[in-house]
């Protein structure tokens, strides 16, 4: 797919990522995880680094270096921009990069959360008193977290091609068969809908099976008048969408059954009605929270609201208890997902993945979320 500006991104990328570095007076960063590299240097392959300029050098040819070995010779150079200066490395490539930073010396960043204990101790020993590793944990996640219009638009077709799958597979019928053979079925037809994958393990749960918030789907027959939870996602064009929704399989639900999702269904429009530029993820957490606090089902409630969405399933911002200080931005996109679980009886989850808007938000999950009977 082409951007909105036909320019590559990438350029973008670096030079915001270059304001970042200045302000931490950073010369360098190490970038090492795959996700990362891909998203500065556009590379897909396994074995990739960069080393990102603070100054940006202009965005002239050359600024930036980025390093693979010989298998990505051909694939390197018809993906990474010239902006990056590419080298194709025999052997260690940590070594190759300190032979790239022989002649210098500065503030090299690195990101603690991904950089391994031996890798670092390593560098140190192959760079010497020129340079010395700076940690910046998370500076290439955060730039992620906000999204390009081309980016939103790439989440929002895995999201419809979701939701086409699921509305298939529960017009195919859902009772009488296995967790498994469903769950199976919604990712085979995600994939005929033209997804390269599903984003994570799609999870089918019925009855107490949903009680547990992240159930392996089992071969045991979804039974009439439970409630039963189903979390799927597709991966396309490298962005990856999230849902769950919860249905029931008969009438004859039991009250704790009706009273639990009324409860959840409330707690997620009322958070989903918080999400805008502006209060912090812990905010919006509380706005749910307190709904399910009301009904008594706070001890139920065991994990945040929600977690950003993009190339990775789970990735920045998160929206939790625990959340930092950081506020929602307009172009994050976010998942709401409070749920209640009732270990041994029940569970309900509910999630919609919506984009961060200055004034609000845009949800681009569509499927209804009154409690529905599916059979
Ligand atoms: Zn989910
Ligand atoms: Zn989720």
């Amino acid at each position: 797919m082409t951007d909105a500006a036909g320019a590559r991104p990438e350029l973008d990328r670096a030079e915001r990522l270059s304001a970042e570095l200045d302000e931490r007076q950073v010369d360098l960063l190490l970038v090492t995880t795959p996700v990362d590299v891909r998203y500065l240097a556009g590379f897909t392959g396994s074995n990739g680094l960069a080393l990102m300029a603070g100054d940006g050098g202009g965005g002239e040819a050359g600024s930036h270096r980025f390093l693979t070995d010989f298998r990505y010779s051909t694939q390197s150079a018809e993906q990474v921009p010239d902006v990056f200066a590419r080298e194709i490395v025999a052997g260690d490539m940590l070594a190759a990069v300190a032979t790239a930073l022989a002649e210098g010396g500065g503030r090299l960043g690195y990101d603690e959360a991904h950089l391994t204990v031996k890798a670092h101790r390593r560098l140190t020993e192959l760079l010497g008193q020129a340079w010395e590793l700076v940690p910046c944990t998370g500076v290439v996640e955060r730039l992620r977290a906000i999204k390009e219009p081309a980016e939103i638009s790439r989440i929002r077709a895995a999201a419809e091609l979701a939701d086409e799958a699921l509305r298939d597979t529960l017009e195919a019928g859902i009772v009488g068969r296995s967790e498994r053979d469903v769950a199976i079925d919604l990712e085979l037809r995600m994939r005929r809908l033209g997804a390269d994958a599903p984003s994570f393990s799609s999870i089918v749960a019925a009855g107490a099976n949903g009680a547990l918030p992240h159930a392996e789907p089992r071969d045991t027959e979804i039974p009439r008048d439970v409630l039963v939870t189903i979390d799927w996602g597709a991966l396309h064009e490298g962005y990856c969408s999230d849902c769950t929704r919860t249905y029931a399989t008969g009438e004859r639900l039991t009250e704790l059954a009706r009273e639990t999702y009324e409860t959840v269904l409330r707690a997620q429009e009322r958070g989903l009605a918080a999400v805008r530029a502006g209060p912090t993820g812990r905010e919006v957490d509380a706005v749910a929270r307190e709904v399910i606090e009301q009904a008594g089902q706070g001890a139920h409630f065991g994990h945040g609201l929600g977690h950003g969405v993009g190339m990775e399933i789970h990735e920045g911002p998160r929206m939790s208890q625990t959340a930092g200080d950081e506020p929602l931005r307009a172009g994050h996109v976010v998942t709401v997902e409070p749920g209640v679980y009732i270990p041994g009886r029940l569970g309900v989850r509910i999630e919609d993945l919506v984009v961060v808007r200055p004034d609000g938000q845009e949800v681009l999950t569509s499927l209804p979320k009154e409690l529905t009977v599916v059979s």
